[in-house]
């Protein structure tokens, strides 16, 4: 029943607004109500003893007198005298009001109980309250009135007080109920301003474990609700951006997979038929069979290729491959790599030429093995993808703690269009070509995973006709 925020906040404030009102009655009616009976019980205690010394003083000619002044006083200050003698019967009466009230109270009682008695006394056929001050005295007179007074009583009626003390509840209650009015509307404003903000991330989370879909939540409300959306809408953010990722990567799989088999099929196709021709007779015909043969020996050379190059890839990407960094001489490392690739540029007469530069020392720091395979794939792309003739630089430059290396050729040159694209695994400018001069597609794939495993990147300038420029940064010592 109490589940809700607002709910317990009400209660809450239902409680507190009871219990202030309470406090206040109570504290009202201790405090005040009964300072002013105190204060009246004083007076009238006053009253009597001034009655009590007048009585005695008061000459004997005078004593008429006497006794209708202390009357027109009672009317005035509006208190019942009642003067008793011994046998209790009143010697003097005085009621301020017309009332016929029957007073029929214990005054042995009164008389017994010492020198005051004060008490709040409620009369039979009386609605009133009446404040009662006795006090038991012994005056003597005999001489005027043949008689002792032996007790005076003053009474005052409490509902001067009484309306008061009404009149300031009643205002206590009205105050009270206007606050709490007041307090609900507050309250309610309040709520609303936390619990619609609440109600709306419900809803979004409901709706995203309902349709999986993240969505963003307006940011609104205090300060903690505003930190609670950003938190909620930054983890809906990263949701979304590692779904798209995973798309992204499912995309990938499927792509790498299609493109993975096609690049297979290919070179297995191929020595198929060169074998079948072969077994169908070929194998006796002097002008084919050490073609055909060469041919599907070309064609598994490929395939190893693609299959060492995927291994690669793979390990690559999920962060199998295992890199030992050193330092190194840079100078023989690429020596080695134009060495191993000295046959592949003499068929094509392309001339390599590294330029040293003797006042640098070239150690540089990296894995070697790594290395050597982004500069075997970089001079063997300038030779494969070139045509006869042209040249090949490989040159490097001191740049800030790095050293910059470029390999550049002054071949075909790559079009701007495709100059985004070369990393990525397959890609090819043309495909067919890129297959004839025994390519896999993943060459520059492989330099640039090797490249970044050195923090470090590469970049490619390229124009159409004139020739490409490869160039990386490697940290020296
Ligand atoms: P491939 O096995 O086809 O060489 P790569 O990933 O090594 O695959 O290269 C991607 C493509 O970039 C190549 O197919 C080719 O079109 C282009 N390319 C790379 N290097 C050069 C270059 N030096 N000159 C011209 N084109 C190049």
């Amino acid at each position: 029943m109490l589940k809700t925020l607002r709910a317990k906040i009400i209660v809450a404030f239902v409680a507190i607004v009871v219990g202030i009102v309470t406090l206040l009655l109570v504290s009202f009616n201790y405090i005040v109500v009964e300072q002013l009976k105190l204060q009246l019980a004083e007076e009238l205690k006053k009253e009597i003893n001034l009655i009590e010394l007048s009585l005695i003083d008061v000459d004997n000619n005078k004593f008429n007198d006497h006794l209708s002044n202390l009357r027109s006083l009672s009317q005035q200050l509006n208190y019942n005298v009642i003067l008793l003698d011994n046998n209790n019967n009143p010697i003097f009466e005085f009621y301020s009001d017309t009332s016929n009230i029957n007073r029929d109270y214990d005054v042995e009682f009164l008389r017994r109980t010492g020198k005051y008695v004060i008490e709040i006394r409620r009369y039979k056929n009386d609605e009133r309250n009446f404040l009662v001050v006795s006090k038991s005295v012994d005056v003597n007179l005999i001489d005027k009135l043949s008689a002792k007074i032996s007790l005076i009583t003053i009474e005052s009626d409490l509902q001067g007080i009484e309306n008061f003390s009404n009149n300031v509840r009643f205002k206590i209650i009205v105050a009270a109920l206007i606050l709490f009015v007041f307090g609900l509307i507050v309250i309610r404003y309040f709520t609303n301003r936390v619990t619609s903000p609440i109600n709306k991330i419900i809803e979004t989370l409901k709706d995203y474990s309902k349709t999986g879909t993240p969505q963003l939540i307006e940011n609104v409300g205090s300060q903690e609700l505003k930190f609670l959306i950003d938190s909620i809408n930054s983890l809906m953010k990263k949701i979304e951006s590692d779904m798209n990722e995973l798309r992204k990567l499912e995309r990938y799989r499927s792509e790498f997979l299609g493109n993975v088999s096609h690049e297979l099929r290919t070179p297995i196709f191929s020595i198929q038929s060169y074998l079948e021709t072969l077994i169908d007779g070929g194998i006796n015909d002097p002008e084919i069979n050490i073609k055909y043969l060469k041919k599907a020996y070309e064609n598994l050379e490929r395939l190893n290729r693609l299959l060492s190059d995927l291994i690669d890839i793979s390990q690559i990407e999920t962060k199998q491959m295992r890199m030992s960094f050193r330092y190194f001489q840079i100078n023989d490392l690429i020596q080695k790599v134009i060495d191993d690739l000295k046959i592949l540029s003499e068929q094509k007469e392309i001339q390599i030429d590294f330029e040293k530069d003797e006042n640098l020392e070239g150690m540089v720091w990296g894995d070697r093995e790594r290395l050597y395979q982004v500069f075997y794939n970089l001079i063997e792309n300038s030779i494969r993808h070139n045509p006869a003739k042209t040249v090949v630089r490989v040159y490097y430059q001191k740049f800030n703690s790095t050293l910059r290396i470029f390999i550049e050729d002054n071949g075909i040159g790559i079009p701007e269009e495709d100059l985004p694209r070369i990393f990525e695994r397959f890609y090819r400018v043309n495909k067919e070509r890129s297959r004839e001069s025994g390519g896999t597609g993943l060459g520059l794939s492989i330099v640039k995973h090797i490249v970044e495993a050195h923090e470090s990147k590469i970049y490619v300038e390229s124009k159409l006709g004139e020739g490409t420029k490869f160039y990386f940064d490697l940290k020296i010592a």
